[in-house]
């Protein structure tokens, strides 16, 4: 836990709230479900009432899958950054064979945890899917501008969530798609690194499929 000052947006009122800033899946399963539900970083201004979901800088480990993820809670990466968070990490981990991710805010994070627990393929090829994903609904609306999407898990079944100007819906999660994402993934001459941090995102697949 780490006292994090806040500033409600709508009337100024500065308070300070203990935020959770290491997680520990084999220690702690059930904030996994908290952070899922958006329960975890929710904020209630105690002057105004005013809600709204809070990014906090804070480490996700989960080591019987050997992942651990950083949220950079929209900062820029530095090696001092990394050096705060890791100090939150028991030292007797060894992370040279780790999935290593950093993520720019909390809902990235959640994509990266839904797909750890969907667990039928991994971030990299998952991006991939994104991708073509993007391609065949762009067919479908040429006009449309895709703000955002995640990969979800939506009633037990997987989907590509998309965030357009006016509205928000579900695409099926199409699993000839990622048989297809694999083959392209293993094709390709990069493999992703362990040990080492990296984005795993949208940037990341293309530069994959462009083979830069
Ligand atoms: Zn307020």
């Amino acid at each position: 836990m780490s006292l994090i000052n806040l500033s409600c947006p709508v009337c100024q009122n500065k308070s300070q709230k203990d935020m959770i800033t290491y997680i520990d899946t084999s220690k702690n399963p059930e904030l996994v479900g908290k952070l899922l539900m958006n329960e975890l970083y929710s904020f209630e201004c105690s002057n105004c009432g005013a809600k709204r979901q809070l990014e906090v800088q804070m480490v996700f480990h989960d080591p019987d899958k050997k992942v651990l993820l950083i949220n950079l809670a929209n900062q820029e990466y530095t090696d001092q950054l990394k050096d705060n968070l890791m100090k939150y990490i028991p030292s007797n981990y060894d992370l040279s064979d780790y999935d290593l991710r950093l993520v720019r805010n909390i809902p990235e994070l959640v994509e990266k945890i839904q797909i750890l627990q969907f667990g039928k393929a991994s971030d990299s090829v998952i991006e991939i899917v994104k991708l073509l994903t993007d391609g065949l609904f762009m067919k479908q609306k040429p006009d449309a501008q895709i703000i955002n999407r995640f990969f979800t898990m939506a009633n037990g079944a997987p989907k590509v969530y998309y965030i357009l100007q006016e509205e928000q819906f579900f695409v099926d999660y199409n699993d000839s798609l990622q048989d297809f994402a694999e083959e392209k993934y293993n094709k390709a001459n990069t493999e992703t690194p362990k040990g080492e941090f990296i984005q795993v995102n949208q940037k990341w697949a293309v530069q994959l499929l462009e083979g830069k």
